[in-house]
Formats: C-alpha cells, sequence, structure tokens
C-alpha cells in the first residue's frame, strides 16, 4: 500500500510494495507519486482532488484499474491498483493499494495454460541460452524435459546430422541477438522416429536493450517436408526423364511463350536454352500466315487435341515430325528429326519410280499417274489419252552398234518427248524401248479428245524421226505408237494398258512407223473372264476356292510359316492363279464374300495345324483386299472367324499393301489396333512400289516389311533393285521390323540377301504354292538339305 499525500507526493509505502518495486522504502519517501508512473492516463488517475473523491464513492469501479509501475531496475510492470480516499488527521489522503501477489499467479498459470494448449513446442531461455521452460508438448512428444534442456542434454533428442548446425545457429543466435531458426529433425517418442521441425526463437529486450528473454517454438512440419521433399524427387525424375528422352521437347503457355527446352531440343534446333526461354515460339519458327506448324498448333491448343504431323523446319534445312500434346497450362510440342527417314523416301521414291537412264517416270510412277487421271476423269467427266511409243527394229540398232549407241538414242528421243509433253503430262520410260505418255483430262468431249490425241501422235512420230540420227548412232529411228482416248467411265489401269497395248500391236503388225488408235474390234480378245461374274459365285458355292500355302524361311533354314494364296479348282479350266479372277472380283466387290471363305478355311487350317507338335511355331500370312480392309465389318468378321474356327490369333498375319494404307488413314490405323489386340500381326507387302509416304510405318503396327519380288528378281542385273533393297533393309532396322523377301528363286540371289541382313524369304527356290496336306508335311528345316548359306555372310 502507497499513501500518497495531497501534493501527490508519497508519504508512507509498505515493504511489500517496495520490494516488488525492487526499492528500499526509504528511497520512495515523499518522492512525486507520478514520477512512478509511465504513462499520463495514469498520472491523471491518481490527481487526488474533492470531486475525484466523490466520484469514487460513486464509482468504485473506476477507482481500480491496471497501471504501469516503473521498477529499480528501469523496467515496467503492469499491476492492479485501486484507489481510495482516506482522511488522516483531517487530511485527505489517497491510499493506493498494490495488489502485487495474486496478479502474479493469475498470470502464471494463464501462460501455463495458453503455453500447454498449443499444438507445438513452446520454450523460453535465459539470455545466456539455458532454457528454462518448456510446455508439457516437449515431453509428450519426444519425452524430453525442462532439466535435460537446462543440463544441454538436448543434445540426444536431435538427429545426429542436426544436432552440431543447431548449436551452432543458437550460439550464433546467442551472441548476435538475431532470431534463431532452424529446421531440425526430433526425436518423436510416440513414433519411434525423427520428424522434422521448425525450430524458432526471438529475444525479447529490456529498454536498455539487453536481452531479458528468449522466447521459442519447435513446430511439426513434418509433412510438409515430406510432401517438398516428394516434389522436389518428382521434378528432379521428371527433369531427368525430360532431358534423356529422344525427343527435342519445347513447352509453350497459353501466350505462346516458351517455357522449357530440354537438351535435345537444343540440339535438334542448335541453339542454346537460355535464348529461347522466356521467347514467343515465332521467334524460333517464323510466323508464316496459314503455315502448317502454326495450324496444327492452333488447333491443339484450341481443340484440346493432340496433334501429329510433320513439317519442314527451313531455317536449318530440318524434316520434323511433331506431336503437339494439350496442356492445362499450355501446349507441349515433341520434334524428332526424320532427316534420315526423308532422305530413305527420297532415294526410294527416286529407285522405285525414275528411270536411272533418263530420269523419266517408270512404269510403276506412269500408273499411279494414269490411275489418277482416271479417278480425276471421273470426277470432272474428262478424257485421257494414253500414248505408247516403241522404237522400231531397235534390237537391231543395239546389235549392230551396241548398248551405247542405243541407251544414247533412248536418251535423245526421251529428252525430245519430255520436252514437248512433259509439261502437258506423263512421260515415262515403261520398257527397254517403249515410252508411254498420260495425258490427261485431253478433253471434255470424246470428238475433241480424238482428235488431239491423232494430231500428239502425228507429232511423236516426227519427234522420233527428228530426234534421232543427228550423232553416231546411225541413220534417223522411226517409232511405232499406239494409243487410246480413255472416258470418264473406265477407272481400271489394267484395262486401259491392254487396249493401248493392242493398238500398239496393230501399228507395228501395219509395218511400223505409224499410229493406231485402240477401237473396239480390238477389244474383242480382252473379254475372256467376262463370264465369271456368274462363275464366280457358283465356284464358291461349289467349294472350289481354296488356299495353297507357300513356305516362308528364316535365315537359318527353318520353315516360319506360309503365305497363303487363293487358287480356283475351276471344273473344266483347270487350276486358275489369282491374277485370273482377283482383279475382277475386287472390281465387282465378290473379294469381300470370297475372302471371307478364304480366311475362314485358313483358320480351320491354324486351327488344325496349331494342335500338331510337328507345326509348332508356324503362322499363316493371308493377303486382303483394299475392300476388306476398308470395311467397317471387318474386324467383326475377322473376330467371329478366329472365334468359331478357334485359331490362335497369334498365328495369323495379315499382309497388307501400301497403297491400301493412304485412304482413310485413321479408320484403317483403328481396325488395325483392334486386330493387333487380338495377337494378329501385320506384313506390308509389295514394299517399295507404293507411293513411299513412309510416315504411316511408324504409326500402324506393322510387324514386318516384304520386299516386292519385282526388286528380288532385278538383284543380278540390277544396281537400282540392290539399292533399294538395301534401304529397304536399314529402314525396317531403324523401326524394328522384320524384312521378309519373296520371289527368291536362285541361290545367288539368297545369298546376296543374307549378306545384305534380309532375315526371311519366300520364294520357288524353297517351295511352290502346294496344298494344305503338302504344307503339313513340310519339313522343319528347309529339304534342301544343310542350308548352305547358314554362316555364308560371316
Ligand atoms: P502376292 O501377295 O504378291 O503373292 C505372291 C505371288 O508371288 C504369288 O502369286 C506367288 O505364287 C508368287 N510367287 C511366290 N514365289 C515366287 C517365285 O519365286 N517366283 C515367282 N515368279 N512368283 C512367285 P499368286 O499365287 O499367283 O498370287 C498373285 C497375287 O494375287 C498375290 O500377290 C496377291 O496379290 C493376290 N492374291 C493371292 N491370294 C489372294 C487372296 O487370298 N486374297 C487376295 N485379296 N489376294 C490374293
Ligand atoms: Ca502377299
Ligand atoms: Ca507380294
Amino acid at each position: 500500500m502507497l499513501l500518497v499525500a495531497a501534493d501527490g507526493t508519497i508519504e508512507a509505502v509498505d515493504q511489500a510494495v517496495a520490494a516488488f518495486l525492487g526499492r528500499e522504502p526509504t528511497t520512495l519517501s515523499r518522492v512525486p507519486l507520478r514520477s512512478l508512473f509511465g504513462d499520463a492516463s495514469d498520472r491523471a488517475w491518481l490527481q487526488p482532488s474533492g470531486a475525484r473523491v466523490a466520484d469514487d464513492a460513486s464509482d468504485s469501479s473506476r477507482s481500480a484499474r491496471m497501471i504501469g509501475l516503473r521498477r529499480g531496475d528501469g523496467s515496467t510492470v503492469t499491476v492492479q491498483a485501486t484507489r481510495s480516499a482516506i482522511v488522516i488527521g483531517g487530511i485527505a489522503h489517497t491510499a493506493v493499494h498494490i495488489h502485487t501477489q495474486c496478479d502474479f499467479q493469475q498470470v502464471h498459470r494463464d501462460f501455463q495454460h495458453l503455453a500447454n494448449s498449443v499444438p507445438g513446442i513452446i520454450w523460453t531461455a535465459r539470455p545466456d541460452g539455458v532454457s528454462d521452460f518448456a510446455n508439457h508438448e516437449l515431453i509428450n512428444r519426444c519425452g524430453m524435459t525442462v532439466a535435460d534442456l537446462m543440463n544441454r542434454r538436448w543434445r540426444a533428442f536431435f538427429h545426429p546430422d542436426d544436432q552440431d548446425r543447431t548449436a551452432e545457429a543458437w550460439w550464433q543466435a546467442i551472441e548476435s541477438g538475431e532470431p534463431f531458426s532452424i529446421d531440425v529433425r526430433l526425436y518423436c517418442q510416440r513414433e519411434d522416429r525423427y520428424r522434422w521441425h521448425a525450430l524458432r526463437a526471438q529475444a525479447v529486450r529490456d529498454q536498455a536493450g539487453a536481452i531479458r528473454k528468449w522466447f521459442g517454438s519447435a513446430f511439426d512440419i513434418d509433412m510438409e517436408r515430406r510432401l517438398q521433399q516428394d516434389l522436389e524427387e518428382t521434378a528432379a525424375r521428371l527433369a531427368h526423364t525430360l532431358e534423356s528422352i529422344t525427343d527435342g521437347l519445347l513447352a509453350v503457355d497459353h501466350d505462346w511463350h516458351i517455357r522449357y527446352c530440354n537438351h535435345e531440343a537444343e540440339r535438334v534446333f542448335r541453339i542454346p536454352r537460355d535464348q529461347v526461354l522466356g521467347e514467343h515460339l515465332s521467334s524460333l519458327f517464323p510466323r508464316i500466315p496459314g503455315e502448317r506448324f502454326a495450324l496444327e498448333c492452333m488447333r491443339a491448343m484450341t481443340s484440346g487435341r493432340k496433334q501429329y504431323f510433320e513439317i519442314h523446319f527451313e531455317p536449318i534445312d530440318l524434316w520434323l515430325e511433331v506431336h503437339a500434346y494439350p496442356a492445362t497450362d499450355g501446349l507441349t510440342l515433341y520434334f524428332r528429326d526424320i532427316g534420315e527417314r526423308k532422305h530413305a523416301e527420297a532415294e526410294i521414291e527416286f529407285l522405285a519410280f525414275r528411270d536411272a537412264l533418263t530420269s523419266l517416270p517408270n512404269r510403276r510412277l506412269m500408273l499411279h499417274r494414269l490411275e489418277k487421271a482416271l479417278r480425276d476423269d471421273k470426277m470432272r467427266g474428262s478424257y485421257t489419252g494414253l500414248v505408247l511409243v516403241d522404237l522400231d527394229n531397235f534390237k537391231s540398232l543395239n546389235d549392230t552398234l551396241g548398248h551405247e549407241a542405243g541407251d544414247e538414242v533412248i536418251g535423245a528421243v526421251a529428252k525430245a518427248l519430255g520436252d514437248r509433253f512433259g509439261r502437258q503430262g506423263t512421260v515415262a520410260r515403261v520398257a527397254g524401248d517403249e515410252f508411254a505418255l498420260v495425258l490427261p483430262g485431253v478433253g471434255f468431249t470424246p470428238e475433241i479428245s480424238v482428235e488431239r490425241v491423232h494430231a500428239a501422235c502425228d507429232e511423236i512420230l516426227e519427234l522420233m524421226r527428228s530426234s534421232t540420227g543427228n550423232g553416231a548412232h546411225g541413220p534417223r529411228r522411226t517409232g511405232s505408237v499406239g494409243a487410246d482416248v480413255i472416258g470418264p467411265g473406265v477407272t481400271d489401269t489394267g484395262e486401259a494398258m491392254k487396249q493401248v497395248d493392242l493398238a500398239l500391236l496393230a501399228a507395228k503388225q501395219a509395218g511400223g512407223n505409224q499410229y493406231r488408235l485402240f477401237d473396239q474390234s480390238m477389244r474383242v480378245r480382252i473379254d475372256a473372264w467376262a463370264r465369271s461374274e456368274i462363275e464366280i459365285p457358283r465356284g464358291m458355292e461349289a467349294g472350289e476356292f481354296v488356299p495353297y500355302y507357300q513356305p516362308q524361311l528364316a535365315a537359318d533354314g527353318s520353315c516360319i510359316g506360309a503365305e497363303a494364296l487363293i487358287r480356283w479348282h475351276h471344273p473344266e479350266r483347270g487350276l486358275l492363279d489369282p491374277r485370273e479372277f482377283v482383279p475382277f472380283t475386287e472390281q465387282t466387290g465378290l473379294i469381300k464374300s470370297l475372302g471371307k471363305t478364304l480366311l475362314r478355311d485358313v483358320c480351320v487350317d491354324i486351327a488344325r495345324w496349331s494342335r500338331m507338335p510337328a507345326m509348332q511355331g508356324r503362322r499363316v500370312s493371308v493377303n486382303v483386299s483394299p475392300s476388306q480392309l476398308h470395311d467397317p465389318a471387318f474386324v467383326d468378321d475377322v473376330s467371329r472367324i478366329i472365334d468359331e474356327t478357334g485359331a490362335p490369333a497369334s498365328r495369323l498375319r495379315i499382309e497388307l499393301t501400301e497403297t491400301m494404307l493412304l485412304e482413310d488413314v485413321d479408320a484403317v490405323a483403328a481396325r488395325m489396333d483392334a486386330l493387333t489386340k487380338m495377337g494378329i500381326t501385320f506384313s506390308l507387302d509389295d514394299f517399295g512400289t507404293g507411293y513411299s509416304a513412309l510416315a504411316y510405318l511408324k504409326r500402324l503396327p506393322l510387324g514386318e516389311l516384304k520386299i516386292d519380288q519385282g526388286f528380288v528378281k532385278d538383284i543380278a542385273h540390277d544396281a537400282s533393285s540392290r539399292a533399294i533393297i538395301q534401304t529397304i533393309v536399314a529402314l525396317a532396322d531403324s523401326l524394328g521390323m522384320g524384312v521378309m523377301a519373296e520371289g527368291v528363286e536362285t541361290r545367288e540371289t539368297l545369298d546376296w540377301l543374307v549378306a545384305e541382313g534380309c532375315g526371311f524369304f519366300q520364294g520357288h527356290l524353297f517351295g511352290w504354292p502346294m496344298s494344305a496336306e503338302d504344307f503339313a508335311a513340310f519339313p522343319r528345316i528347309c529339304a534342301i538339305g544343310t542350308p548352305w548359306w547358314v554362316g555364308h555372310s560371316a
């Protein structure tokens, strides 16, 4: 209690208050009370006055309040004080009661209460760093006590790796007075393992700035740390994967700014990543309106569907395969350098479609162009001129003046024809001394078209004479010309070729150096199989169509299976070759039912053979026609036949040709995928004769390329055929596909193929197409004795 006189000075103070304030009672005597208060409002509260006394009597609440008192050491302490007016010896005094005792205990209890209710460790430490308090959580969690802390036994509760750095950081904080903050692993008794905690402490200072106490906490951040760690590991793994993939990768955001660029992309585009990161995509791919790259990327971004395409990247003359995958934060672009494949394409294309001597299109390309011209005619109602040109007596020229002179004549005629008609249509060299001209859309009426073809033929005869006889290769040469005007109704190139052949024959028979146009009287000779339209359904009904099997061998001589080739046991005409009726069934659509019948027969054989030990491991390839593959019911038909016959699907292989893959690619791919899932495999037949747009090779589930027999046959005497085969073998190798050569007739051919790395073979050398019974008896290792080619290449 303090007794304060009317002038505001302390008259008396009791021992307890003096001790509490850290002062001697005598030092307080006659001291103005206000000097003990820090706060102006506290001073006003104590101002003794008559009015105040009256107030106090009426309002006791105002006479009690929390006030701040200055202690002897300069610190301030907040206590509850009660003021009352008393009269001593007739003089008004104020008595101030300081409630020291009970408040401290309460505050302390409250503090402990609060500290213990916190779901983390709370602790305090003396300025020298030794702990003097911690909440229950310290024991609950770690089994550590304040005594442990005080005796510096804390180390035992810290992860060994964290002990030294914690001690160091703590002493640094003590010395500098800076806040202390460190993440450490504390031993958790409950779980018998270490858990990550965020250890933090802050110093509280007195007015003079000296540290009075440290207040600290330790909160569990184990989960966060783990998530963080997982996240970092995942990010690191992802980064590693993205850096090691063989595709170049760019990620762009919705504003087309490049956000990621991997190592391969740096290599492909030959630009360091720090030069592209953050840049607009157009800095790499110049914006060309309507250009494929921009269009496809836009499509992927706006449709949310992945896009796949090929582009030529001009700046560094690079062919790229691009996959654009939409992502939540933009677009991910994968790039693959397909230069090698494009090169192979171009090479195959040249070798397969050009004549080496004249560089003119060859027969194959001419037929493709003719086919296209006939399709266009059908759409536009136009006519196409088809002309065959044959040098008269070329054989005798070769024989008398030699091959070089012959080649010179061929070259001169090729140049003359090419110069004159090359822009108007296709000029091709289709055989040694034979040229063909396709003149698409010569007219829109038969009369005008015929007139123009007549004029062209006259010109050609003149060109033959004028272009020859100028060099060292003898006198002027003449030629014979057969021509045909093909109307919009005709789509069969085979038939068109037969017609011009007949016209050419007529011109030659008439003595040469003249031309003939095809006319209907010549037709009678080519209708031999017109009756088949009735004959084929009858033959199917009677079971006259049967599969023959031609063995296929691996390089070690073992028989790995067969190709099923259809045969017609015709009651009058004998055993018929598919070339005599398959083209016709394809035209009329009969092939669909014929193909199904054949597939069923083959599957019955496969099912039977699968139960014979001697036939283990053999599979059968079946040819399908375009109209079968393009039939939406195809997958269901095949699956039903497999189910019904019980043939193991893995023993069935389907042979397709390249041209079948050009139309309706997505539907065909989906069908092939469905069949692949069933276990069926695919082989690409007559490879090298198609359009050589090889992009589909990787997209479609193809297991094997089958080199066209035309190339195989020419191995001995044609360098370009050999080059094509080498390219195909390398291509198949790079795509992980097998290569089968068909039409292998001689040992020399086989030797060469084995040496070049071709893996599988089919041809008359091993066996002709044979009946199912004969094939079942075909030896496991080829009957030509010890396979003499084994080890030959080594
Ligand atoms: P392809 O699929 O190219 O069949 C290979 C052809 O080459 C077969 O003629 C086969 O007998 C013949 N061949 C095999 N080895 C040799 C050889 O060493 N030398 C020679 N010169 N030829 C050999 P085939 O059986 O006359 O079949 C001709 C074409 O008819 C086939 O060509 C195929 O396109 C088609 N074809 C055959 N069977 C079917 C079928 O069941 N369905 C369909 N859609 N087409 C079929
Ligand atoms: Ca085939
Ligand atoms: Ca073939």
